[in-house]
């Protein structure tokens, strides 16, 4: 039990980092070397209410000294970021078994808090940070490394790598320019074909195309949806595709090709069967 306290709260503490980066990057910022300011009043955040979801919760979302609202943003970022770093440690007992700094461990929290920060800004500002996609690449090009080292792979896991990169990201590249001739305007980013690239090293090819079914069907829905029940046409605003392509990766990553898979052949036999 302990354990998972721990992981809680260090999770929530790099939600709280990861606030400092999603507020600070944009403004041009230093993102380490200075000290936390109330955007109102500018007074210096004290030591005690820098405690990760708690301190806002204390404080009912005020500032200290003007009582000027702190966004919710800030406590939900802590918390989901919290929540993926326990719910890793859930899925995989294991990691808590041997309470020892896991390499597979480490590498998933990096992977989940990664994925947060690239669906913040892609969802937020519909644009994304080179650093965010650099770094999603560097996980794939890490991922390829251990895998080699653990023998879980031979030799050909680098040319298997290389080649599903540029696959995917020419492919993606040739389909978004035709979309933007076809279109006269950007119908996907080009930060979109570097997140379908760099998932394809750590998903595989297979696991790559489910993933963007999987994607590409939560989009249209919700998006549609989203459209139908607040009233605005379909045109009205470009959406961040990047939040459901990560959606649609974290799917195979964490389940398996093999599993999503089983489940889908299930579901169409499930159809014929009772339908046709
Ligand atoms: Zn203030």
């Amino acid at each position: 039990m302990v354990e998972y306290i721990f992981i809680f709260l260090l999770g929530s503490c790099v939600g709280s980092f990861l606030n400092v980066i999603f507020y600070r990057f944009p403004l041009g910022k230093s993102i380490i070397f200075s000290q936390s300011a109330c955007t109102s009043c500018n007074s210096k955040i004290q030591f005690r209410d820098l405690v990760p979801i708690f301190s806002w919760i204390f404080l009912s979302g005020e500032c200290r000294f003007c009582k000027s609202r702190i966004s919710v943003t800030y406590p939900l970022i802590e918390l989901i970021t919290a929540l993926s770093w326990l719910s890793i440690c859930l899925l995989n007992p294991v990691y808590t078994q041997e309470f020892v700094p896991n390499l597979a461990y480490i590498f998933n929290c990096f992977l989940i808090s990664l994925v947060i920060i690239i669906i913040y800004f892609d969802f937020n500002y519909l644009w994304i940070p080179k650093f965010g996609l650099d770094l999603l690449l560097s996980l794939g090009i890490i991922f390829t490394i251990l895998k080699l080292i653990l023998g879980v792979s031979n030799g050909n896991i680098i040319f298997f790598s290389f080649i599903c990169y540029f696959l995917f990201y020419y492919a993606f590249e040739f389909i978004r320019k035709f979309g933007k001739y076809i279109y006269k305007k950007d119908v996907l980013g080009k930060g979109d074909s570097y997140i379908i690239a760099s998932n394809s090293i750590l998903i595989g090819i297979k696991g790559n195309l489910m993933a963007l079914f999987i994607s590409f069907v939560l989009a249209s829905f919700i998006e549609v949806l989203v459209r139908f029940v607040f009233k605005r046409s379909i045109n009205a605003k470009e959406f961040a595709l990047g939040p459901y392509l990560l959606i649609g990766f974290l799917t195979i990553w964490i389940f398996g090709f093999n599993e999503i898979w089983s489940i889908w052949q299930n579901f169409i036999y499930s159809f014929y069967a009772n339908f046709i």
